[in-house]
């Protein structure tokens, strides 16, 4: 009886007999035997193999059709020959010249030469990969796509059979081989700070107890109304999430909504349905589909994207099993995920949780945005996280610096400790500094600033005291949507941003998209040097309309307010002409309107590039203020991409070429009467806004973490004898003047 694909009868009537065989009495070996059997017969092959994952290889547990000797002595490593191959994609192969494909490795014991074609799939529980079951031929046969399908739909039925008897008791032998020792794993760092914590899954593998569905028509009803379920879901958890009200997380809830209600993805639920499956069983295997095709894409946002959709199969599963609603947590729960999409972070008690580990993901995944909206410590892309860490046992994570330490030993918990102590102390410390000046002890006053991208930002400028916005990152807005935003959507958020500022003055950056940070939606051709190629204003500027609709939300946002607002990655004077033309037309616009106009307008440009250094006399006079983006100025000055690891601590900001150009610009900027602000990451380390105020700039923008300790250092800094000292410094050969500039903070008690 040749299997006749997913919809086919075939198909559920060889599931039935397979769900019989599973029910039996017999021992799980002995079932996996009769398995393979009615498999080969099912799906008219001259041989079904069932390979387990059994200390990391791949071991021939059942055949029929190879030689029975072969069984417990075939063994093959993940990646090797056509099965390991199957194993380590997780994904199924389908071959008609099997031998001739270049991953084919021959073992002799089995007898398998005379077979010439294959067709395997991956047997998969929660995105892991338990084994592979495989079907040969004689002929070169040409298996079709629906027998692929079938193939896979049994090896989710062979899982259930796996999970419950033939590998659990081998996992559960090595777990008694020793106490588990500790582990220190890098991944990368998302968001700043240290936790200690009890480890929590984020998804504990539901269990699907049942796979062969009694009643197709039935379990299409349990789906819909299941789906249905899901919508009001997602509804409810937005309007409730406390950053609803900042607006832009509507952009994430879209893209989910958008595959809810994709008619291809219920299609392959109903499908998977139609080939036997009970509901939940269908979404697990449309799950385990993307999950394969997850593996194969390397585009970022793709990914992620395909991430949030392994959420939704997650919570269809939940509504499915009736396993719907907020889980117990610790008081101290460290958050471990495969992956995790941003709505399911919002889901926690925000109270409980310490820190976020993902194995996947990366710093810009929209669950890194929340993570660091909601200032959870978190660290990306430790791939052997659930491998070595159990449910409840004790980890520390390092945000910071991007490590995990699984179940430290005292020591490590200790130092730990000590730091977590010494970082709380140092919050302390710094929440009595809120409301005392930014001035040093010989009068300086320093203006300091943060730098936001999202609305939740900016509820740190009360928490900070930070005088204002001085860099508003709209590009992020736009990164964190499936679609570029409209002028009233981008509006609102504009309006809000001020509204939540108040009196405080907030710079908004127009759009500095491209190079790392790209907006999904806007087609790209790849320059071979993303920084330096078709990026923030020479994009903008070559699709004028983005950049009107951009200036027109701003206007229309700051109506009757002040407006303050800069172009990034000016190269040219003549950009900046050009870009404020586009403004004019704008403003025109509203004045023609009739509507109102801001307050007060003040138009400045990015220091980024460092041809803009040489242009100063044509510039000053054209902008009401600067703002120097370090981050990219030193990428340029140094040809040094600031993303390389390589390079990273190759070239110091503390170094003579810096400290001369940003003096340079300092001594020009005030001759023009042109203030001046420091927005790059220099502005946030101590030892550097040291010295770029003894540089002479008094206006420094920065994250909220870094603001108090850079006001604390202020406090205790002596300007004058800084200023003299590191004039003698500007024309030293070094290549680095920090260790001189540390010792000289330390002899003079300057806190850095
Ligand atoms: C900079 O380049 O220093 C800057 C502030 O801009 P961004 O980091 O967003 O490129
Ligand atoms: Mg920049």
């Amino acid at each position: 009886m040749p299997a006749s694909g997913t919809l086919g009868g075939g198909s559920r009537q060889l599931l039935k007999r397979l769900r019989d065989v599973m029910a039996g009495q017999a021992a799980g070996q002995e079932r996996l035997d009769r398995i393979v059997r009615v498999i080969a017969q099912g799906l008219v092959a001259e041989v079904c193999s069932c390979y387990l994952v059994r200390g990391g290889m791949l071991e021939l547990f059942a055949t029929e059709g190879l030689k029975p000797e072969a069984v417990h002595q075939t063994r093959l490593a993940m990646g090797e020959g056509l099965v390991g191959d199957i194993a380590l994609h997780a994904r199924p192969l389908a071959l008609a010249d099997a031998q001739s494909h270049p991953n084919f490795a021959y073992r002799p014991e089995t007898g398998e030469e005379i077979f010439h074609s294959l067709m395997g799939a991956p047997i998969l529980r929660g995105g892991r990969v338990l084994g592979v079951l495989v079907v040969q031929n004689r002929t070169k046969r040409h298996y079709a796509e629906d027998e692929v399908e079938t193939l896979e739909t049994i090896a989710m039925v062979v899982a259930e059979l796996v999970s419950a008897e033939l590998v659990s008791e081998e996992e559960a032998i090595a777990a008694e081989q020793g106490e588990p020792m500790p582990a220190r794993l890098e991944g990368i760092p998302v968001h700043d700070g240290i936790a200690i914590g009890t480890t929590v899954f984020h998804r504990p593998e539901i269990e699907i107890r049942r796979v062969v569905a009694e009643d197709p028509a039935a379990e299409l009803r349990r789906l819909e109304a299941a789906v249905g379920g899901l919508r009001s879901q997602l509804d409810g958890l937005f309007a409730a999430a406390e950053l609803a009200r900042a607006g832009e997380h509507e952009g994430i809830l879209e893209a989910y909504r958008m595959f809810a209600e994709d008619r291809g993805w219920n299609q392959r639920l109903k499908d998977a349905i139609g080939s036997g499956l009970t509901a939940e069983a269908a979404v697990q295997k449309v799950q385990n589909d993307m999950r394969a095709r997850l593996a194969q894409v390397v585009d970022p946002y793709l990914r992620e994207r395909l991430m949030d959709l392994d959420d939704l199969h997650h919570r269809l599963i939940q509504h499915l099993t009736g396993e719907v609603g907020k889980r117990v947590l610790p008081d101290d729960a460290i958050l471990v995920a495969r992956s995790m999409g941003p709505a399911e972070l919002l889901d926690y008690d925000r109270g409980k949780l310490k820190a976020l580990v993902l194995e996947e993901g990366s710093a810009t995944a929209h669950v890194a945005i929340i993570a660091r909206a909601l200032d959870l410590p978190a660290v990306a892309r430790v791939p052997e996280l659930r491998d070595q860490a159990s449910a409840g046992d004790r980890l520390v994570v390092d945000g910071t610096n991007g490590v995990v330490y699984v179940r430290p030993g005292d020591d490590v918990i200790d130092t730990i400790s000590g730091l977590v102590a010494a970082t709380r102390a140092a919050e302390v410390r710094h929440a009595e500094l809120r409301d005392l000046p930014a001035e040093s002890r010989d009068g300086v006053r320093v203006s300091l600033s943060l730098n936001a991208g999202l609305l939740a930002d900016l509820t740190q400028l009360d928490r900070t005291g930070a005088d204002g916005v001085g860099l508003f990152r709209t590009e992020i807005g736009f990164m964190v949507r499936p679609r570029y935003p409209s002028v009233a959507e981008q509006a609102q958020v504009y309006g809000q941003a001020l509204a939540i500022a108040g009196e405080r003055p907030v710079v908004f950056r127009t759009l500095d998209a491209g190079g790392d940070k790209r907006l999904p939606y806007l087609p790209y051709d790849e320059d071979e040097n993303p920084a330096m190629g078709w990026r923030s204003i020479r994009m903008t500027l070559d699709r004028p309309a983005l950049l009107r609709q951009q200036l027109r939300a701003l206007l229309t946002a700051a109506a009757g307010r002040p407006l303050s607002l800069m172009f990034p990655m000016v190269a040219e004077v003549a950009e900046l002409v050009d870009a404020k033309q586009v403004l004019e037309l704008e403003l025109e616009r509203f004045r023609r309107s009739g509507g109102p106009t801001p307050k007060t307008l003040r138009v400045g440009a990015m220091v980024e590039v460092p041809a803009l250094l040489h242009q100063l006399p044509a510039l000053l006079p054209r902008v009401d203020f600067l703002s120097v983006g370090s981050n990219d100025l030193l990428q340029f000055l140094f040809a040094a991409d600031r993303g390389s690891q390589r390079l990273a601590g190759r070239y110091d900001a503390l170094s003579p070429p810096v400290l001369s150009a940003m003096a340079g610009l300092v001594r020009e900027a005030a001759a023009g009467g042109v203030p001046m602000t420091v927005c790059g990451e220099m502005a946030g380390r101590p030892i550097e806004a040291m010295t770029l105020i003894g540089l002479g700039f008094s206006s420094l923008s920065m994250s909220a973490a870094a603001l108090p300790a850079v006001k604390a250092m202020i406090r205790s800094l002596d300007v004058g004898s800084l200023a003299s000292y590191l004039e003698r410094l500007i024309s030293a050969p070094d290549r680095s003047v920090r260790e001189k500039l540390r010792a000289f903070a330390a002899d003079h008690g300057f806190a850095i």
